[in-house]
């Protein structure tokens, strides 16, 4: 017996799925993550089956016009995670379902490209009488044949544009018997940039040898978990990845790494390729939606059972799933910035539990949440604490910018020690890389001679400057007050300090100007728009033509080029100073990243830090590579304040062009919220963001803080379901959000 009422949810925002009856033409036809075509209001739509039933509580049912061909777009375990997504990040359940499908899958008329084909029949050789008499009655068809001839196989429109030939002309040579002609669907391979050559595993150190049974011993497990490998930089932990893949596909099953975008080079790429061949998918941002829709269809097909991506490969129809890998679990870029805006690694962990499959997180910095969990028993810990090219870790100095700002009498953006450093490297023909973390906040305010910030003294989080109020804000708590004109430090009190914005053009102009003679190239995201600019710069950089390359978090990772023995940072401190109670960790990832770049090869590195804040535990223990310190440091800090990962901490954003129209609707459901919110939730708000106006449009927020987010996101979720914002103003909820932007 076969349903007669499927749920179907639209592409329409409703945040409801709708019942409507299969006819009977349908009848076992309609399943689970089938497109179907309904009728809807006054209109016609497109719709998800997720769920089919026998009857429906609703007596007048509209039927289900058409089922779209092709095979089910998601099943039971996709969709759960799905409706799990959609309730904890508190996003409408169908922005769920088009997080878990690429737009290339889902769209309307997505489907293989299918061309027509001619080949050669084998074993048939018509006489030269033969092909004579076809050249006199057909000379087109007599010119398709001698083309096939050579290439045994071509596509017809090909044939076509060489010898003018026409399709019904080709069937005329498939009735001699000569050839067959077919439709045939035509695979865009994505470009892969060079040969792949197979390559063998290593032998494994020991400490390899030993985190790889960590991850064995999940993988076997009756209720698999998840495993945080803390490895230095270079200490082998995509190599663990590779062989815990291999352990995988030798139980039968398939497995997803998830990499950050930005370190999703081809070199990355080549290293699974060359593992595991034809049998390896990669899902990345440069795709064309042809060849996403192509790769994505190959793993549902369980063709690629390996897929390497960025965030949204997390959800590849891989089946079985054994081994879910997140490399850099600490990365910021794992966190999808609109709705349903989830982080990837949470919800890996999530699928890895749903579908019982183990899940690896890899990082050199783990974030402060993944951490705990292997303090607290969650996550299994395993450790690669040496790099394994047995490269020393380069040697990291900190040059304290104030005492530099003394000796020049002025406060310069490249102190003499970082200069000497450069003229080095110019003179020894080896490379430079100069860093800048531009998300540095340029609001913040910063005394130039003696480094001091403006600190609220509730939260521990830097004061924003609101240029046009000229006030100081914290954005946790609200404290306001007025603008200082002198520095606070009682020793410095200098005039004059609404710091201005340090960018990294102004970084390669500084370094032009005292080496005019050296070659010098700028990576941010200025210089990288179009496809390949940014590998452009990397491969010149990698053969040598260029000396010094000034560039932002883009430089920071994964660069893995010999010849770079110098590593500047100009300013330590930028990211110090955004508003953030995660200020902190980032920069002892960032920095701890960039020193990473140092001395690859042979010749020992250097890295040089410039800042106002010599003795702060990020600066510190970023030079020292010290993650244990920082951790322990950080984490009671963040206990003592009530931060995550002691409490969940989430936001709600209020935008729009009129700013009376966003206090307002923002006080209104603020005060709202209020009434209803049990009282282990802590909401501060509304305020203004720090970045208060982006793009013309304000922007106030409310944030909460709670032991879980149970305690408040069903009930956000529940009372935004039956709010409808004024006109122009939108609302967006951040479910640990990562920063308070
Ligand atoms: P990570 O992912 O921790 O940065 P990788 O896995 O990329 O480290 O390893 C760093 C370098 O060392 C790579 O060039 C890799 O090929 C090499 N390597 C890793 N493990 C081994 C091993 N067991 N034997 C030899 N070389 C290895
Ligand atoms: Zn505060």
């Amino acid at each position: 017996m076969s349903a007669r009422v499927a749920n179907v949810v639209t592409g329409l925002a409703l945040d409801r799925e709708f019942d409507y009856r299969i006819p009977a033409h349908l009848l076992g036809r309609v399943g689970v993550g089938n497109i179907v075509r309904i009728p809807f209001g006054r209109r016609r739509t497109r719709g998800f089956v997720t769920g089919l039933a026998e009857t429906s509580l609703f007596p007048e049912l509209k039927e289900i016009e058409a089922v779209e061909e092709g095979p089910a777009l998601f099943d039971e375990p996709m969709l759960r995670l799905a409706r799990w997504m959609a309730g904890y990040y508190a996003a409408p359940f169908e922005s769920a379902i088009a997080a878990i499908l690429p737009a290339a899958v889902r769209r309307e008329g997505a489907r293989h490209k299918a061309q027509w084909t001619a080949r050669v029949k084998p074993g048939v050789t018509p006489t030269p009488d033969e092909e004579v008499a076809l050249a006199r009655r057909a000379p087109k068809q007599a010119a398709a044949w001698s083309t096939l001839k050579v290439m045994s196989e071509c596509t017809a429109a090909m044939l076509e544009a060489r010898t003018g030939v026409s399709l019904a002309g080709l069937r005329g040579l498939e009735k001699r018997g000569w050839i067959e002609v077919t439709r045939e669907v035509v695979r865009r391979e994505p470009p892969s940039q060079m040969r792949i050559l197979p390559t063998t595993p290593p032998p494994l150190t020991e400490e390899q040898v030993e985190a790889l049974a960590a991850v064995k011993k999940e993988m076997e497990a009756a209720a698999p978990g998840v495993v945080l490998v803390h490895g230095v930089t270079g200490s082998g932990k995509t190599e663990v990845y590779l062989a815990a893949i291999e352990l995988a596909l030798k139980a039968g099953r398939g497995a997803i790494a998830l990499v950050p975008e930005i370190s999703l080079t081809p070199q990355a790429m080549e290293r699974f390729r060359g593992r595991f061949g034809e049998t390896v998918a990669v899902l990345h941002s440069h795709l064309s939606d042809g060849e996403r829709h192509d790769e994505w269809m190959r793993i549902a097909s369980g063709e690629a059972r390996v897929v390497v991506g960025a965030r949204s490969a997390l959800f590849a129809p891989v089946r079985p799933l054994g081994l879910l890998v997140v490399d850099e679990e600490h990365e910021p870029a794992y966190k999808q910035d609109e709705a349903p805006r989830y982080h990837a690694r949470d919800v890996a962990v999530m699928r890895g539990s749903m579908e019982g499959c183990a899940v690896v997180l890899g990082s050199a910095t783990p974030s402060l949440e993944s951490f705990r969990n292997t303090q607290t028993g969650k996550y299994r810990l395993t450790r690669l604490t040496r790099r394994v090219d047995h490269c020393l870790m380069p040697d990291v100095r900190v040059v304290d910018m104030r005492i530099e700002a003394e000796k020049a009498g002025r406060a310069h953006l490249l102190s003499q020690p970082l200069i000497e450093a450069i003229r080095l490297r110019l003179d020894r023909a080896e490379q430079t890389l100069l860093f800048l973390n531009r998300r540095g906040f340029a609001t913040t305010i910063m005394c130039p001679v003696c480094g001091h910030v403006e600190t609220c003294p509730n939260c521990s989080i830097k004061m924003t400057y609101h240029r046009h109020r000229d006030r100081v804000l914290c954005h946790v708590c609200g404290r306001e007050a007025a603008a200082p004109e002198r520095c606070a430090n009682a020793e410095c009190k200098a005039g004059n300090i609404k710091m201005t914005g340090v960018g990294t053009q102004r970084v390669e102009n500084a370094v032009r100007q005292l080496f005019p003679k050296a070659r010098i190239e700028r990576m941010d995201s200025d210089t990288t728009g179009p496809k390949n600019s940014h590998g452009e710069i990397l491969e010149r950089f990698r053969r040598g033509n260029i000396d010094i390359l000034v560039g932002t978090q883009m430089i920071a990772k994964g660069l893995d080029y010999p010849n770079v023995t110098l590593v500047g940072v100009i300013l330590a401190d930028l990211s110090l100073l955004v508003p953030d109670f995660r200020s902190a960790e980032r920069t002892f990832q960032l920095l701890t990243q960039v020193a990473g770049r140092a001395g690859r090869g042979e010749i020992p590195g250097e890295v040089l830090m410039q800042t106002y804040t010599p003795f702060h535990p990020a600066v510190q223990c970023a030079r020292r590579a010290d993650f244990m310190t920082f951790y322990d440091q950080e984490i009671d800090m963040r206990r003592e304040l009530g931060y995550p990962p002691f409490t969940r901490l989430s936001t709600v954003l209020f935008r729009g062009q009129v700013e009376k129209a966003v206090t307002d609707c923002a006080n209104q459901v603020a005060e709202q919220l209020a009434a209803r919110l049990p009282a282990t939730v802590n909401m501060t708000g509304p305020m203004p963001a720090p970045l208060a106006k982006a793009k013309g449009y304000y922007r106030v927020q409310c944030v909460l803080r709670a032991p879980a987010t149970r305690d408040y996101v069903p009930l956000l979720r529940e009372f935004l379901r039956g709010y409808r914002p004024p006109r122009g103003v939108t609302i967006s909820v951040n479910v640990d959000a990562l920063s308070l932007m």
